[in-house]
């Protein structure tokens, strides 16, 4: 029987990093021998791998919508050639580039996995060797027709996951959304909550900048903060705001930035500060005037999710009608209103 085809996009993070005197950095060459170093990367029953260290590495942090274009394009390329695809990524800003190419590879028939880890893999004690290994196994074996990310034993969609945990190696979780496979003594694959095969073909759209921004609510906001987050040319504006939507809705002066910058054609999307649960603009009057003054519900969508997705919208799109629709039908499993 033929072997499945894997490829590794290496990009950086820490799992590749090593102690410099400034902290972990990203070091060429460094990942590779080590892996090369490790009999069980040797091992028969693994697939055929192709292992493409970036020119550029980078710690996450310093990934730009740039990255994103080169990343979605090196997949479209090699798309044919392979059965499955793992993306090594450093953790800070993995569920951004997950959600961001779940909406830029769009019918995507293959899986795409993300993975990294939290202590480099030439280190003792190092959670990178179980995470590299994992998610080649599922991206060999498992078809699943997704972007996802790999960590700790548990395969998550990748635009319903956060980073919650900065140091522990359970370092994700997918608060609304069911995990789409666990890795025990078996792989368990969680089918019916899988997305459907593509009927057509790989579709690449590119990331574009445009001016964005997240505001968190809070108690005592003052409306000239967001005055000045809905001075032009921002197109595209998130409310961090409380339980299932709210607002301090006694605040006029805010409320009316609000409306007014709506009515102007900025869209403003209502995402919760709550990591679990959904927006509903119909359960409080604090809520209501949201959507009345024409904000988009984000149903139960991470916030990197809801950033990329806008981002990648108004990529697209001008018209601000079709952002809003958009913003809150689901496209790729992100979002349930
Ligand atoms: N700062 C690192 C990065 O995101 C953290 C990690 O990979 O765990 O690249």
């Amino acid at each position: 029987m033929n072997k499945s085809r894997i490829y590794i996009a290496y990009t950086g993070g820490t799992i590749g990093m090593k102690h410099t005197e400034h902290g972990h950095a990203p070091c060429s060459g460094y990942l590779e021998s080590a892996l090369r170093a490790q009999p069980e990367f040797q091992n028969d029953s693994l697939p055929d791998i192709v292992f493409q260290e970036y020119p550029n590495l980078i710690d996450s942090s310093n990934i730009t919508l740039q990255h994103w274009n080169e990343l979605a394009e090196d997949i479209q390329q090699r798309y044919d050639d392979f059965d499955g695809f793992v993306i090594l990524h450093g953790t800070d800003t993995m569920a951004y580039s997950a959600a961001a190419l779940s909406f830029m590879l769009q019918n995507l028939g293959k899986p795409v996995i993300f993975t990294g880890s939290q202590i480099p893999f030439a280190e003792l004690r190092s959670d990178a060797r179980d995470n590299l290994i994992g998610a080649i196994q599922l991206a060999a074996s498992s078809k699943i027709p997704e972007v996802s990310l790999y960590f700790h034993n548990t395969l998550y969609r990748g635009n319903c996951c956060t980073k919650t945990d900065s140091s522990g190696f359970a370092a994700y979780q997918s608060p609304n959304y069911p995990n789409l496979a666990s890795v025990g003594i078996d792989i368990k694959i969680n089918h019916q909550v899988i997305l459907e095969q593509p009927s057509e073909r790989l579709k690449l759209t590119r990331m574009e900048h445009n001016e964005i921004g997240t505001l968190h609510i809070f108690p005592g906001i003052s409306a000239k903060v967001l005055e000045n987050y809905l001075r032009q040319p921002v197109k595209g504006l998130i409310l961090l705001t409380y339980g299932s939507g709210n607002i301090p809705s006694d605040d006029a002066e805010l409320v009316k930035l609000i409306s007014n910058a709506s009515a102007r054609g900025v869209v403003i999307v209502n995402c919760s500060q709550c990591l679990s649960g959904k927006v509903n603009m119909s359960a409080y009057e604090t809520g209501n005037i949201l959507e009345r003054a024409g904000v988009v519900n984000a149903g139960d969508m991470m916030l990197e999710a809801c950033i990329t997705k806008l981002l990648w919208l108004l990529s697209q799109h001008q018209d601000p009608i079709i952002i809003r629709q958009q913003m809150s039908t689901e496209l790729c499993g992100e979002i349930r209103l």
